[in-house]
């Protein structure tokens, strides 16, 4: 059984962007790790059955749905055995309230040795979330973003409990994204 890393942060915060970063270089020291976006697997899934046409549809799912679609995606994950980045959320933000990405169902299949949360201040946030035009993103404040980053920490704690994982908190600021790779190495070799 391979490492199991799972990566948090609310949208827009670069968590893809840091994993990228840092398998390009472990690419170069031979160390392999499979990434697997948990809302591509929950998408491809979601396309099949016709559900929805982007992935920033399916937040906006019943809540029902968005379970099924989630526990789907944890089992075709669960089947990796090797060294495993999962690209997910702590919590998504519905219109129905904070959904747990991570409920005692979906650890129980996806059990993780560590939880990651990518995290930065929410101005920074914002912004990234402006000049992304490929994401249909919620419009949100400061505040708005302020606790949901709040909250995800909580619930790490709370999924941290559940599995014996451990939690590890990486800052991705603006003009330091190869701090945040560094930290990220660290925890990946
Ligand atoms: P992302 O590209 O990481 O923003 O994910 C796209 C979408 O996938 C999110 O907006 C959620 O609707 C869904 N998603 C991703 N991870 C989870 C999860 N663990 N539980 C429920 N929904 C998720
Ligand atoms: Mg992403």
């Amino acid at each position: 059984m391979g490492k199991r890393v799972v990566i948090t942060g609310v949208p827009g915060v670069g968590k893809t962007t840091v994993i990228d970063g840092a398998r390009e270089k472990l690419k170069e020291e031979n160390i392999d790790y499979t990434s697997i976006n948990f809302g591509t697997c929950m998408f491809e899934v979601a396309c099949e059955q016709g559900k929805v046409k982007s992935r920033d549809e399916m937040r906006k799912l019943e809540q029902a749905e968005q379970k099924e679609l989630q526990k789907t995606a944890a089992q075709l994950i669960a089947k990796i055995k090797e060294n495993v980045i999962v690209d997910t959320h702590c919590t998504v933000s519905t219109p129905g309230g904070y959904l747990p990405g991570l409920p005692s169902w979906v650890l129980e299949e996806l059990k993780p040795d560590i939880i990651i949360l990518v995290e930065t201040d929410e101005d920074q946030i914002l912004k990234r979330r402006m000049s992304d035009t490929s994401r249909e993103r919620d419009m949100e404040g400061y505040l708005s973003i302020k606790e949901h980053q709040e909250y995800n920490r909580a619930m790490a704690a709370a999924y941290s409990m559940l599995t014996g994982s451990t939690v590890r908190i990486i800052k991705n600021q603006d003009f330091l994204l190869e701090r945040s790779v560094a930290d990220m190495l660290d925890i990946l070799r």
